[in-house]
């Protein structure tokens, strides 16, 4: 983790480490008070507000170490940058599921030669949304 924020250009601060290391362990998009519950849980990061966890995740988010997930509700959701992929939320609980899928990433890409405006696509996002096994 603090390779990897010096590759980006970041201090490797201890707020940054910590939350990096919340959400490596996540196996699901975490909010920021998800984050700041788990840091709580941990005393040694007790000077970590929330103001902080809010800071920090947009900062990463910009230097493109996060990637933010809309899930439809009120708060925005973090997870690691890592291998491209999509998500199907629940609108009734808690549940997600990642999907890739080579057909939509192949349509998307037939979508720029056909654009007007536009010679270069250098991202996308798309979640599916709907109610989990459970909650139907
Ligand atoms: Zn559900
Ligand atoms: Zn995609």
């Amino acid at each position: 983790m603090r390779n990897i924020l010096k590759e980006m250009g970041f201090k490797a601060t201890p707020a940054r480490l910590a939350i990096l290391y919340v959400l490596s362990r996540s196996k699901t998009p975490l909010n920021a008070e998800d984050i700041l519950g788990e840091l709580k849980k941990n005393n040694k990061h007790k000077k970590i507000n929330e103001a902080t966890v809010y800071r920090t995740l947009s900062a990463l988010e910009e230097g493109t170490l996060l990637k933010r997930i809309d899930r439809r509700r009120e708060s925005a959701y973090f997870e690691l940058a890592k291998k491209h992929h999509h998500h199907i939320s629940c609108l009734g609980c808690d549940a997600i599921e990642d999907f890739e899928n080579d057909k939509i990433e192949a349509a998307l890409g037939r979508i720029t030669r056909g654009s007007y405006k536009f010679s270069r696509i250098t991202d996308h996002s798309l979640e599916l949304f709907g109610l989990c096994k459970k909650c139907s």
